[in-house]
């Protein structure tokens, strides 16, 4: 009988290189120099994360067999009853990844490998360019065209057009005493998204595939028109413009639109997108891989979307880890229904703190070819860079009148 290798340790990494919270789980093995690690990501309660980790997770975990990836995952979900909660899916994520990287490990090949091969050599990708003119977004567009990009996201002032307060005008809107927040205003949005769209289509003509997020900034009912105005600029995607709260909608803008619908950041549980994907009323799930468990069910969805025409474009933002965006390419380069993949790039001190990350080089991300997930933190370098325990400020969005929006 082949000798049984059980989980001996399992601790959160908390590390911050590019000054976001990341939350690295590290499951260390029975076999000397065997561990896994694995993304909790969740930057806004990173706190929460690594305790459930720590006071959970291991109490939980240690002394089962890590081969029982299935299992283990289906414990981790049950056994505090209630479940699907971003939290517990985070530290549930940062353990189903880490064990991922190990089966690798044990195999010797990379975790593309275990879940069916590769159907593509690497992960197109889309970018972000913003700016606070049509020209500023414009001369960004232009240099990742020069760059090998073939689709890029386009926001005219961030999301809703105006965070931080960029458009001094809403001050004027505002009621005597309103609170403080990340204002914008949703009309002066929309009509802002329709003139960047002209601009785009008039400077680079169809050349350059282009979407937009629109992150709940606006009523549904506007959320259709704005797809209608932006149907005849033919869109790669039109992502998030509806809440999870009010996805009932899409129906009606599927009726009315061609604009392929991207949608589900935000989403954690199966119920949430479920209905969406069978009913086809979205064109690419967009799930945070860590907010809904990790590898195991990412893949899963992966193969229910495939049934129904729906394709993949895993978020990819800054407050994925590098881990979960190694998690991401490998279900990316081995999912044929992939779509395309968010990617925020990494910068300096990331580097140092990990090895083997994905390299994005003309437009598309290659995962390296190492055992596992073939990449790797050095813990040393991370404590380097200390989490804050600052309350993010961006959340706190705010419409005129001074009434909180979904951020
Ligand atoms: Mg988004």
């Amino acid at each position: 009988m082949a000798k049984i290798v059980t989980i001996k340790d399992i601790y959160p990494i908390c590390t911050a290189p590019e000054g976001i919270p990341l939350v690295i789980v590290k499951v260390v093995t029975s076999e000397p120099g065997l561990y896994g690690i694995g993304c909790a990501t969740y930057t806004q309660r990173w706190i929460t994360v690594a305790n459930a980790v720590t006071n959970y997770m291991k109490p939980l975990l240690v002394g089962k067999d890590v081969s029982r990836i299935e299992d283990i995952w289906q414990m981790a979900m049950v056994s505090p009853y209630w479940r699907n909660g971003p939290i517990l899916n985070n530290a549930i994520s940062g353990v189903d990844e880490a064990l991922w990287d190990i089966k690798g490990k044990m195999c010797g090949v990379p975790v593309y490998d275990l879940l069916g091969g590769k159907c593509r050599e690497a992960a197109r990708v889309y970018r972000h360019a913003d700016g606070k003119s049509l020209e500023e977004v414009g001369d960004k567009v232009q240099a990742f065209m020069e760059d090998g990009v073939q689709v890029i996201r386009v926001q005219y002032g961030g999301y809703g057009g105006n965070s931080g307060n960029r458009n001094s005008y809403i001050d004027d809107l505002k009621p005597d005493g309103a609170c403080e927040g990340a204002y914008y205003d949703p009309l002066g949005y929309e009509n802002s998204v329709t003139k960047l769209f002209e601009y785009m289509r008039n400077r680079f003509g169809m050349g350059v595939e282009l979407c937009h997020d629109v992150h709940e900034h606006l009523d549904p009912i506007n959320a259709i028109h704005l797809a209608k105005e932006l149907d005849q600029y033919r869109l790669f995607f039109y992502e998030d413009s509806l809440a999870p709260e009010q996805v009932d909608w899409f129906r009606m803008m599927r009726g009315q639109t061609t604009v392929p619908i991207a949608m589900g950041e935000l989403f954690n549980n199966p119920n949430e997108y479920n209905k969406l994907i069978a009913e086809r009323l979205i064109d690419f799930i967009r799930c945070h891989v860590s907010q809904i468990g990790g590898i195991t069910p990412a893949k899963k969805l992966a193969s229910f979307c495939e049934a129904f025409g729906v394709k993949t474009a895993w978020h990819g933002p800054g407050d994925t880890s590098p881990v979960g965006h190694a998690a991401d390419i490998h279900l990316d380069v081995s999912s044929w229904n992939f779509g395309i993949q968010e990617w925020a790039g990494f910068r300096g001190a990331t580097f140092d703190v990990f090895s083997g990350c994905p390299e994005l080089r003309k437009g598309y991300v290659y995962p390296n070819e190492n055992p596992g997930l073939g990449i790797d933190i050095d813990e040393e370098e991370a404590k380097k860079y200390p989490c804050s325990e600052k309350l993010p400020f961006w959340t706190n969005c705010r419409r005129p009148d001074g009434t909180l929006n979904r951020p």
